[in-house]
């Protein structure tokens, strides 16, 4: 294949990130290559192997011996997808970088589509769901809760029924790049960054094979995560809850004294006691887990440790021609 002149057609990188998906990597590449085939740019298909215990990196290998658009980004363990998609959008060498599942529940006929709108000016173009077939309702609901949830704490408007499937302009990746937090839900990111933001709609269709890496306790802590990276109300809230426990608590031991003086004190009481004594301590604990939950994660963050390592890095001819001619520009003189 030919190189193409990179200052004729732009680049666009397409990042994938892969656990243990070795019974749909290569449909996928089929589906993706099809996808694409009439797109007029120079193409780097970046599948971000995120420490898979099967076949999956030979796979990934094997078809890279027959498209030469493919760059692997092997980590050296399981790192997690939102640590695999940084990964990706570090590596990305495109003017555009386009973020897709490889399970095939991101449809990529819509690749087309969400360039177009790149190229209508828009920075951060993401594929937005009509319906989710083939999920639980259990994570329908959840899921509808948690997007609610989020919509109303935080100051950003994180899209509701969007995955991470979605193109991002040069300017949102780097905007994106010159974060290191380590608790990150990408989803939040791209939604916090700004610019400009566009939703193509689609229908979600089920998994293809192979099973979802997300178990509900990993839902659990990507909600927290995603709640606890982008606002402080749970503390704000747990402060008002102390604040109204205790002058219940206060009110009724006024109730009480008076009740005593008039009635005298029959030494009733005890099951009320309890209760109380019950309730303070859940609520104390509470706020405690809360208080827990944003130390950890500044303990976390303070260590300041790198977000992953690379065992691999092998680019794609149009992604080494970029890097190359980075390179010499950089040392070239102004
Ligand atoms: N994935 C990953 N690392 C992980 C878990 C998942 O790179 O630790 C990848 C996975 O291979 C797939 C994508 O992230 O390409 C979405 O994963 P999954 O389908 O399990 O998530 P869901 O679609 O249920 O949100
Ligand atoms: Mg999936």
């Amino acid at each position: 294949m030919s190189l193409l002149n990179p200052d004729e057609y732009p680049l666009v990188s397409i990042v994938v990130p892969v656990f243990n998906e070795e019974a749909v990597v290569p449909e996928f590449h089929q589906a993706l290559t099809e996808a694409i085939s009439d797109l007029p740019f120079a193409l780097e298909l970046l599948y971000v192997n995120d420490g898979s215990t099967d076949d999956t990196l030979s796979r990934i290998k094997a078809l890279r011996q027959q498209d030469s658009r493919i760059t692997l980004l092997d980590l050296s363990r399981n790192f997690g997808k939102e640590i695999a998609i940084t990964a990706g959008l570090h590596k990305a060498t495109g003017d555009a970088v386009i973020v897709i599942d490889a399970d095939m529940q991101d449809p990529p006929e819509l690749i087309p589509e969400l360039v177009r709108e790149w190229q209508n000016g828009y920075d951060v173009v993401y594929a937005q769901r009509t319906h989710r077939k083939g999920e639980s309702i259990v994570k329908r609901t959840t899921a509808h809760f948690f997007y609610r949830f989020i919509k109303r704490v935080n100051k950003i408007e994180m899209p509701e029924d969007s995955g991470d499937y979605r193109i991002l302009s040069r300017r949102a990746v780097d905007a994106l790049n010159t974060f290191n937090e380590q608790h990150r839900m990408m989803k939040g990111l791209f939604a916090w960054i700004g610019y400009k933001q566009k939703a193509v709609r689609y229908q979600r269709d089920p998994r293809h094979a192979g099973t979802s890496k997300w178990n509900y306790l990993k839902l659990w802590n990507l909600a927290v995560d995603g709640i606890t990276s982008f606002t402080i109300a749970p503390l704000k809230i747990s402060t008002y809850l102390g604040l109204l426990t205790a002058s219940c608590a206060f009110a009724y031991g006024i109730y009480m004294i008076i009740d005593t003086l008039l009635h005298g004190n029959p030494v009733a009481g005890y099951p009320s006691l309890i209760v109380i004594i019950l309730m303070l301590g859940g609520v104390q604990l509470v706020a405690i887990g809360i208080l827990g939950e944003y130390l950890g994660r500044v303990f976390n963050e303070t260590k300041r440790r790198p977000l992953y390592f690379i065992n691999e890095y092998a680019p794609g001819e149009e992604a080494s021609a970029r890097l190359m001619s980075r390179d010499f520009s950089a040392h070239s003189p102004k």
